[in-house]
């Protein structure tokens, strides 16, 4: 008679651990994305990004279409660092964007 009642707090317990296993689960998962990611953009800031040039075939790296100059690399676009103005990309052989 007693053993529905005295059962319920175990499965109780039991979901409440599940649940508590899921979310350590998650978050060690969201953790792992995180480091991840992290040493991704590490990894990004470290090395010069390469452009493959469509017209001289070849990666290279990007040049500043005012100066023809180093740029530091935004998205989609970058600044010059000789003139420290908004610049497009372009390929340092035949100065074509990249
Ligand atoms: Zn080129
Ligand atoms: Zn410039």
């Amino acid at each position: 008679m007693g053993l529905p009642g005295s059962a319920l707090p175990y499965q109780a317990t039991d979901g409440s651990l599940q649940c508590l296993a899921v979310g350590v689960i998650v978050g060690l998962l969201v953790l792992v994305l995180l480091i991840l990611m992290a040493y991704q953009r590490y990894l990004a800031k470290k090395r010069p990004v390469q452009h493959l040039c469509r017209y001289c075939g070849r990666l290279v790296t990007a040049v500043s279409d005012c100066h023809h100059a180093p740029v530091k690399e935004e998205f989609l676009h970058g600044v010059c660092q000789a003139c420290k103005k908004d610049c497009k990309l372009v390929c340092p052989t035949c100065h074509r964007p990249v």
